[in-house]
This record gives C-alpha cells, structure tokens and sequence, in this order.
C-alpha cells in the first residue's frame, strides 16, 4: 500500500526576556540551582502573577512576521496536570483564546525548487516548567532533584497546520521559522540548551483517501537531524503496522538517538484531560491596535525579503543568497563588506568557503578575527593585482590567526605580486629551456602539459607571479 504523510509541528521557542513571565526572577541560563526563584514562581499560596509586558511584545512581532491574525482580546488559563517539576500543579498557558491565528510562513525546498506556505494555526504564550536532576556531579544519584530556576521562564508556542509532508519540507520549516525568530531577536533558537524545541505530530492515510489517520506524537528531538531521522523512522514504523492490517495507537513516543528508533511513552491525552478553564488570576489580555501597530514599524527586514533584494541589489544567485541570509549575523558581515567596497560576488565566494568552514556557528561571525575590513582590503588587493587569488588564501589563513590586517601581511611577508615583466620573462624562459623536451611534445599537440608550465612558474617565483601574465607569457614563447 503506498501512504501520504501528513506532519503538523509544535515549536516552543523561549523569548529572550531578562525576567520570567509572571515575576521579576532572571531567566539567565546555567545557574545554580534554585537561585532564580520567589514565591510566584514557586507556587506559593496566596501570591499573585504579573503578566511581562515584553512576553507579550515578542508575541506580536513573531505573530505579525507570520501573518497571523492578532487577536484583539485574549484570556490566559490553567492546564492541570501533577508533576513534580510543576510547583501549583498547574501551568499557565492559553488555551481556548489564543494571542494570534491563522499565518503562514514558506518554505523553499531548494533541490525540488518549489516554494510551499506552511499555516500556522496559533501562537500562543506560556510559562515553562521546572527540571528534574537525576544526576549528581555526573553519577546517577538516589533521588531525584528539582531545580525550578527555569520554572516560570517565557515560552512562546508555534503550531503549525498539518501541512507537512516530508521530514526535508519539516527541517526546512523548521528553519525557515529559527531565522525569523533569530532576525526578530525574540529567541536565540539554541536546540541544544532546549531553548528552541519541537514536537512533531504525524499520521499517515491511504494515498488519495481525504480524513486523517490516528496521530503520533513525537518528542525529545534536540536538533533538526533528529527530528528528521524520527519521523523518517516513524512512517516506515506505522507503514509496516498499517500494511499488517492492524491499528496505530494514539500514543506518545520519544525518540532514542543512540539507537535511532522511537519508543512509547504514554497512551496520547486529550484536552479535556487537562481541565483547562481560564486563570482567575490574571485579567484578560487586552492588546489595542495603536500597539500593533507600533510593533509592525519596529519589525526588521526578515530572511525572505533580504534574499530577495540580495538578488536584485547585488546580482548573485539566488543559492547564495539563501546561504547568506540564512543568519541574520552573516547577511550583515556580507552586506558591510559590500559597503567597504569589495564586489557582492567575490565576498559570497570567500564566506561560503574559507570562512563557512572557519565559522560553523555563523551567529558568532562577528568576534571572527578576519573582519569585513579585512576581507574587503584583501579583495581590493586582488582587484588591484597587487597579490593572486593564491597569495591571498596565505594571507586569509595568517589574518585568521593573528587578526593583523592584509596590507601589512603583504608588506612584512614581501607578498606582493610579481606583475613586471621583465622579471616574468626570465623566469618563463629559464623553465621552458630546463624542460626543452617537454615543451617540444606541447608544440607537437601535448596541450595538456600548459599547467604544468604555469605550475614551475609559480613555483619559481614562490606563488608571487600574476597569473594571467604567466599565461600569456607562455603562450608567446610556445607558439615561438
Ligand atoms: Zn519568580
């Protein structure tokens, strides 16, 4: 039987607040345990939560980047649940009054070269939960701790429109949406430090039938790979059970990475099992237009419409500009590079080679010793034909480690190109008469052996000759 896949993604991403979502505790990560907490984040009874204004700000700007409509008037509530990460036994969430609906974002999928929109169904603001230790100082300890620094911290919920159908179409969303919250600057999207994470919702039906199948629930993926190889792993799973002739159970499954399948966790809940009823503590959230609208002036230029004009304004390909927007951090190491003169094409090239594989983490480009300044005076001096495309791999990797500029690289080393042409001339005629014999058989037709003249040159003037002089020069004294 073939089948069609059908994914909704759920991301909770945590907004870069400096204080908690309903008290003024830090949400500053890696403290020791316990510290960042009060009475209001720890459940006490008889305190009262305030609602953070800037929880609310990030929301908006994430809701009007997706197109989503913003609901004028929306209602916080309590999800019921017992756990001991959960000091009041509740967790303030939104449930039937949701703070945004109905956007959509694209995504590109770039070897098909299709464009696809994605709904998004709602965003909504919640607070997150405590973290159970079960370690102590790296052994496994007796008890299990609680640590409630992160209880209280803001999370934002982004749930998407079951319109996905590959895990490559899920990566991609997923990447697509991590840019514009990076560009937002509403969350840092680390998967690692659990401050971007995602839980996948999939089902698979009969091709051509219309309805859904019986859905799973995927959690515990800590990186886009993951998510991708468990929802791989998981149509081949429920492909057998359906071809079996049996049933897929509503259930929660968490993915096992070391060994690269899922596992069941618990039979999937329902709603109704939470008891959701709106939070007596906390009024209605009123947001009027004149806000909105304010917030919609502050938005940035977000990833799409920067590749774009990168296209248009620069004249590069379309791949490279999808590379280079990817990060906010990179597009704008490109375009100060421009604006110091360097040629749009030239840049693209150097930082989606040497510097991509010198940066992986591309948001931290701007502590990279090598600075626009210095690429943009390396490639003026290649313009100017004062060093080789050569010379200037040796002066990238010494301003990578010494962070000195290439004009004094140039000067101290005596880099500068060989581009007189007496001095060339001599050297291209000591080569071709030490190799007399060799370059008989190229003027007999053994063409290919023209590298491995311009090579010797090189190599004679230690890489320091121009290039296209060589050429040139050599093909004077070989047709000779
Ligand atoms: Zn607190």
């Amino acid at each position: 039987m073939e089948y069609e896949t059908i994914i909704g993604l759920e991301v909770h991403a945590q907004l870069l607040t400096d204080s908690k979502i309903f008290c003024g505790c830090s949400t500053s990560f890696g403290e020791s345990p316990n510290h960042l907490t009060c009475p209001v984040c720890l459940g006490m009874p008889g305190v009262l939560p305030v609602l953070n204004k800037k929880v609310v700000e990030l929301t908006i700007k994430t809701a009007l980047a997706t197109d989503c409509n913003i609901a004028p008037y929306s209602q916080f509530a309590r999800k019921n649940y017992f756990y001991p990460d959960l000091p009041k036994g509740y967790q303030i969430s939104q449930y039937e009054l949701p703070l945004a609906r109905n956007g959509y974002l694209e995504i590109e999928m770039e070897k098909e070269k299709r464009h696809k929109k994605i709904g998004i169904t709602r965003i909504h603001m919640e607070e997150d939960a405590g973290k159970l230790l079960h370690e102590l100082d790296g052994k496994p300890a007796d008890y299990s701790y609680v640590d409630f620094n992160r209880t209280g911290v803001p999370l934002m919920e982004i749930v998407s429109e079951p319109d996905i159908n590959t895990p490559e179409e899920a990566g991609e969303y997923l990447r697509v949406l991590r840019a514009i919250l990076q560009y937002l600057e509403v969350c840092d999207g680390n998967m690692e430090q659990g401050s971007f994470r995602c839980d996948a919702n999939i089902s698979l039906r009969p091709k051509g039938m219309k309805g859904l199948g019986t859905k799973v629930e995927l959690k515990n993926m800590n990186s886009f790979r993951h998510v991708m190889r468990a929802l791989e792993y998981e149509i081949q799973r429920q492909a057998v059970v359906l071809d079996s002739g049996e049933k897929i159970r509503q259930e929660t499954r968490l993915w096992n990475a070391d060994q690269g399948i899922t596992e069941s966790m618990r039979s999937k809940e329902e709603a109704h099992d939470y008891r959701y009823f709106p939070d007596p503590d906390l009024v209605p959230l009123v947001v009027d237009d004149a806000w909105v609208d304010q917030i919609r002036q502050s938005l940035p230029e977000l990833p799409t419409a920067r590749q774009e004009r990168f296209v248009k304004e620069y004249q590069i390909p379309d791949y490279d500009a999808h590379i280079l927007t990817a990060v906010r951090q990179l597009a704008d190491y490109f375009e100060a590079c421009v604006r110091l003169g360097a040629q749009p094409k030239a840049v693209s090239n150097w930082v989606m080679g040497d510097i991509l594989r010198r940066v992986p983490d591309t948001r931290l480009i701007g502590a990279f010793s090598v600075t626009p300044a210095h690429l943009a005076e390396m490639l003026g001096m290649i313009d100017a034909g004062t060093i080789s495309g050569k010379i200037a791999k040796a002066v990238f990797e010494d301003m990578v480690t010494s962070g000195r500029m290439p004009a004094a690289i140039v000067a101290d080393k005596g880099l500068v190109q060989v581009s007189d042409e007496g001095a060339l001339e001599k050297a291209v005629k000591e080569v071709l008469d030490a190799h007399a014999e060799k370059a008989e058989e190229y003027r007999q037709g053994k063409e290919k052996l023209f590298g491995f003249f311009v090579g010797l040159v090189m190599k004679a003037t230690q890489g320091k000759a121009n290039p296209q002089m060589v050429t040139e020069l050599l093909r004077k004294k070989l047709a000779g």
